[in-house]
């Protein structure tokens, strides 16, 4: 059965078409789905009672179940939803009340194949890609919450693919929902105001730069050297550096775009000032900004965040070598919502 959730407004107007129904009605779905957050085909009431029943019984709506939810003194919420198959995933509310930005962290997979040595995620194993449905239900579903169901203010409006998963290991599905999400008559989030973060799958940023040259990339460093990065992200025994480079680049000549880096900072790991040394030379005339954040903890890894005073001269190192950066303000941490902390169960 064909889920309306993850169809783009035009191909929920053609299915409608080529299965012989109203197509024109394809509009007033749409907006039934994405501006007044109605969870199933029975609630469309501006539809014939006859053609609701059909769609409810030739087509599929994905619906998470909210298992729980987390409020934290910051504002931040995270949500744990339910799946269909039972299987179950986390995504993030974040308000910046200041700069009037209301960002959702959301995830990609059910679970992570990567295993970076010191995320929840990938320490939970991987079950397998979220649908396209699913992806854009996470938002949907957000937006529901912290507006009332016809979606008023606050609106989201910026969505970052940095919860749970690796989205350049499922871009099919993450760019359908970001087309989805984009529609100025749905959600309307900006496509400048989406960002993707990879831990480094170099095939999927060739293939982000070709398909779609409007969404932000930051990419997961960590460290900056392949012996040390091999250790901590198995990815980049696969892709190291220089390929890793060599694409971001690439997407960089392509896209004109300015690309992120996240450096997670570590205590006795990744913290040394000489790395900070070697960080500015390699990222030396590369088109970026670079975003430190200091290591979450993380129950089962024994990770530890290094004292502020090796952190700012981290920072300060990669100042005065003249690059962009910022310290990354903490949100959420008291709930585990924070950078690496998402994970399947609500243990
Ligand atoms: N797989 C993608 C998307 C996840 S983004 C990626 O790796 O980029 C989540 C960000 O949080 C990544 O930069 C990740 O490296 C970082 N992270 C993981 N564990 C963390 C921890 N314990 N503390 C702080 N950040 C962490």
């Amino acid at each position: 059965m064909k889920d309306f959730k993850g169809l783009t407004r035009s191909e929920i107007i053609n299915l409608l078409k080529k299965d012989g129904l109203q197509s024109f009605r394809g509009d007033q779905i749409f907006n039934w789905l994405y501006q007044n957050g109605a969870e199933n085909f029975s609630e469309m009431t501006n539809l014939s009672k006859d053609l609701r029943a059909e769609l409810n019984k030739r087509y599929a709506l994905t619906d998470l179940q909210l298992k729980q939810k987390y409020e934290s003194i910051d504002g931040t919420k995270k949500y744990l939803w339910e799946l269909a198959d039972g299987e179950s995933l986390e995504s993030v509310y974040l308000p910046y009340e200041r700069q009037n930005r209301h960002s959702v962290c959301i995830s990609t997979q059910v679970g992570c194949p990567l295993s970076c040595s010191f995320c929840a995620t990938g320490f939970s194993g991987y079950v397998r890609d979220l649908t396209a449905a699913e992806i854009v239900d996470q938002v949907v579903k957000i937006q529901a919450d912290i507006s009332q169901k016809e979606f008023g203010t606050p609106r989201i409006s910026n969505v970052v693919f940095m919860g749970m998963g690796e989205p350049l290991l499922n871009l099919n599905n993450v760019l359908k929902a970001v087309t989805i999400m984009n529609d100025s008559d749905g959600l309307n989030i900006g496509m400048r105001k989406m960002t993707i973060s990879t831990a480094g799958y170099e095939p999927g940023i060739r293939q982000l730069a070709e398909e779609n040259d409007q969404i932000g990339l930051a990419v997961s460093l960590h460290a900056p050297t392949d012996k040390l990065r091999n250790k901590i992200m198995p990815i980049n025994q696969k892709f190291n550096l220089k390929d890793l480079l060599a694409a971001v680049n690439e997407y960089i000549d392509t896209t004109h775009r300015r690309v992120t880096f996240e450096y997670v900072l570590m205590e006795d790991i990744n913290d040394d000032p000489h790395l900070a040394e070697k960080l500015s030379r390699l990222l030396k005339g590369i088109n970026c900004h670079v975003n430190l954040i200091p290591a979450n903890p993380v129950a089962d890894l024994s990770i530890k965040r290094p004292e502020q005073k090796v952190i700012d001269k981290f920072y300060d190192i990669l100042s005065r070598n003249h690059l962009s950066v910022t310290l990354r303000r903490e949100m959420g941490t008291d709930i585990q919502a924070a950078c690496g902390q998402l994970k399947r169960s609500s243990q």
